[in-house]
């Protein structure tokens, strides 16, 4: 099983400037990504995802992408995240929030 990002994942609440209440919507939000892995690799293809050899690759909507292995969709760069206005980082979309449109 895939475990969904938290807001531990990613951040510090340092000196717990942070409140609860903030951190739960945060939370909500990456609720819709898996939980990064140490290396950044695909949880699918397990290729190394970001990086100057990466396989993360743009697509058309700004701040999305895709793995350019096996296409499973990420989104780069987060806006509006609670109280974050904005940070940029590779969170694959859990398998929960992903529909698949056509067989292969
Ligand atoms: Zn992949």
């Amino acid at each position: 099983m895939i475990e969904k990002a938290e807001f531990n994942n990613l951040f510090k609440n340092e000196d717990k400037k942070i409140p609860k209440k903030e951190i739960e919507k945060i939370n909500k939000y990456l609720s819709n990504f898996a939980k990064p892995n140490k290396d950044l690799k695909c949880f699918k293809c397990s290729e190394k995802l970001g990086g100057f050899f990466g396989t993360f690759q743009y697509g058309i909507v700004h701040g999305e992408g895709y793995c350019s292995n096996c296409e499973w969709p990420a989104r780069a760069i987060h806006y509006d995240v609670g109280i974050i206005k904005q940070f940029t980082f590779i969170l694959q979309y859990h398998p929960d929030k992903v529909i698949k449109t056509k067989e292969e």
